[in-house]
């Protein structure tokens, strides 16, 4: 049994709502949440937890102010309002990304930067935003800034470089907008290319600041191959990896497969998958920026065919428009990866009735100490034997 750690901000923050849980009793629930939405489709296997379930967050986000007594404070919003709860150690985040983060804070002071301030807008220093590779060691300091005006800015990298020599990268990015969003539009470079990379499942990926990248990296090898083992992939096969993000899935598919198709509706992330593709020297995979769901009635009406459909979309779930274009196009497999079980379960609901088969759901425990949980579901086409 795992030692219980347990965390002083957890009632202010709300970001980890089963944190008063023990690790087993968390699996527990996220079981029984599992069999209410799903046990109706089939048997719901065992989820797989971690060994570890702690530290597990290879992309770490701080907003910067100031409290009451205008001291600097950096830490997480408080879940439903804007205040800044101040964190310097966070239980499910990585540590050397929260060690940063307080230098950071401690160098502001220091070096007489401000911190923005969102009524007057007015400031410097937002959000800092960190993502570390695990296997590969390398790490992405973003300092979100108000203004593109960096004051004494060799000086303060020489010095958070010299704190942290493992540092690989760091940009500056601009956000000057009202807006709830972390990152604005505009990233500058300022010390090594920008990007980090990390490997997967035995290939390497480029992770670029805005870019979307599983944020449990453990765990993230554990869904993927378990996508793997229900895809069984054959070397003949056609495979379609839909929502396909920076082309993880794809790549991971490509080595079993005939050819990949990976469709995405976000132009960077398509931009970001081809260069991945070309990293790891792979000829078989086409990456298009498409709907997902137009793209298959289009493959379809060409008279084209796939014969495994992977599916790994948003929390909003899939939509009928992909859904009846799915059946359109008709693969014998389907592996529907989500990370929503009610919209999961309604789209399982729409699947059901429309040829095809539930043959496996298994949960994966991505985010522990937090209310959500991950599934990977098998269907097959209704005449398909096992
Ligand atoms: N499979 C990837 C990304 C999953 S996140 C991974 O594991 O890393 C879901 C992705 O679906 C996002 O990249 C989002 O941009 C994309 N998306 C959302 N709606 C879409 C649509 N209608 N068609 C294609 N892609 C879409």
């Amino acid at each position: 049994m795992e030692k219980i750690q347990k965390c002083p901000h957890y009632k202010k923050c709300g970001a980890c709502q089963i944190h008063n849980l023990d690790y087993d009793s968390q699996l527990e629930f996220k079981m029984k949440k599992v069999v209410r939405l799903l046990g109706r489709f089939h048997y719901v296997e065992k989820i797989i937890g971690m060994q570890d379930p702690y530290h597990y967050r290879n992309k770490v986000q701080a907003a910067f102010g100031r409290d009451r007594q205008n001291r600097i404070i950096s830490g997480v919003y408080q879940s439903s309002t804007h205040r800044i709860v101040p964190v310097d150690e966070c239980l499910i985040e990585d540590k050397k990304a929260d060690e940063i983060i307080v230098t950071i804070r401690k160098l502001l002071k220091s070096f007489k930067l401000k911190t923005f301030d969102e009524n007057k807008m007015t400031g410097f220093l937002r959000h800092v935003l960190v993502k570390r590779g695990f296997l590969s060691g390398e790490i992405m300091v973003v300092l979100v800034t108000g203004s593109e005006e960096f004051k004494s800015k060799r000086s303060f990298l020489n010095a958070l470089l010299e704190r942290h020599p493992d540092i690989t990268t760091i940009v500056q990015n601009i956000n000057n907008k009202r807006t709830s969003l972390v990152l604005g539009e505009k990233s500058v470079t300022l010390y090594g290319d920008g990007v980090i990379k990390e490997q997967l499942c035995g290939y390497t990926f480029t992770i670029s600041p805005k870019a979307f990248y599983q944020i449990n990296p453990i765990q993230t090898e554990v869904l993927y191959n378990k996508a793997m083992e229900f895809a069984d992939i054959k070397k003949s096969d056609i495979v379609i990896d839909a929502y396909c993000g920076t082309g993880t899935i794809g790549i991971i598919a490509s080595k079993y497969a005939g050819h990949v198709y990976g469709v995405e509706l976000n132009r960077d992330a398509v931009a970001d998958a081809k260069k991945n593709a070309e990293l790891n020297g792979i000829g078989n995979v086409d990456f298009i920026r498409a709907d997902a769901g137009r793209y298959m009635v289009d493959i379809s009406d060409e008279g084209l065919k796939a014969d495994v459909v992977i599916m790994d979309p948003p929390r909003a779930g899939s939509d009928v428009r992909f859904l009846k274009s799915l059946v359109k196009l008709s693969p014998k497999k389907v592996v529907y990866i989500s990370c929503n079980p009610e919209t999961l379960a309604r789209d399982l609901m729409f699947l059901s009735k429309n040829k095809y088969k539930i043959r496996k759901i298994q949960p994966v425990d991505m985010f522990p100490h937090t209310e959500h949980v991950e599934c990977v579901v098998l269907l097959t086409k209704s005449e398909t034997k096992t």
